[in-house]
């Protein structure tokens, strides 16, 4: 069955965010403020919907078809 699945990358901004945002959390006070905005951005940003047929990106984690290889996604 096609879905959409979430994929860790493995490298980019996103982890440097996160690395960031871990250093940032020791300087307290603001810091850890800023460290904890940091890595839950970062963490976004390390995570990508791709279709489970084709494994091509998607942007838009709510649509029904897969704009690559037009497999329908069952909402479970
Ligand atoms: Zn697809």
């Amino acid at each position: 069955m096609p879905k959409i699945i979430r994929k860790r990358k493995t490298s980019g901004v996103g982890l440097i965010l996160e690395l960031v945002g871990l250093i940032l959390l020791f300087v307290f006070p603001l810091g850890t403020i800023f460290g904890i905005a940091f890595l839950i951005y970062g963490f976004n940003k390390s995570k990508k919907n791709v279709c489970s047929e084709c494994g091509n990106k998607i942007e838009d984690k709510d649509v029904k078809i897969c704009p690559f290889c037009k497999a329908s996604f069952a909402k479970v």
